[in-house]
């Protein structure tokens, strides 16, 4: 069993939907054992919420031109790669631009190191 689950189980309590039921991450730091930062939904729930908001990829993917940022989705900006994670075969083909995705990187190292304090229960 993954340690967030167990961690809300043991406060909790067993869960209602066994195994359809999923313990998430309101930080996406899937390591946090944090209860507070814990909350209980399912798969159906995550892929039913982004296509509403028009940000499951494959709403999203089809009509992107340009990222988020304005860069052209084209030419030597557009990265594609294919989603290798079997529970997110969903996602199908990724595409990225190469802008974003450096300073991406950038502010998730910094990121995870807020995180890592942020989630720490023994502090
Ligand atoms: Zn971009
Ligand atoms: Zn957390």
């Amino acid at each position: 069993m993954k340690a967030h689950r167990a961690a809300w189980i043991s406060v909790n309590g067993p869960l209602s939907g066994g195994r359809n039921t999923l313990v998430l991450h309101r930080c996406n730091n899937k390591r946090c054992v944090n209860i507070s930062h814990l909350y209980i939904g399912s798969d159906h729930d995550n892929v039913m919420d982004s296509i509403r908001d028009g940000k499951h990829p494959s709403v999203a993917v089809a009509r992107k031109t340009h990222c988020v940022h304005g860069h052209p989705l084209s030419g030597d900006n557009l990265h594609l790669y294919p989603s290798k994670s079997p529970k997110r075969r969903w996602r199908g083909m990724q595409r990225v631009c190469r802008e974003c995705h450096r300073q991406n990187a950038r502010r998730q190292r910094d990121a995870m190191k807020a995180r890592k304090a942020a989630c720490s229960v023994s502090s």
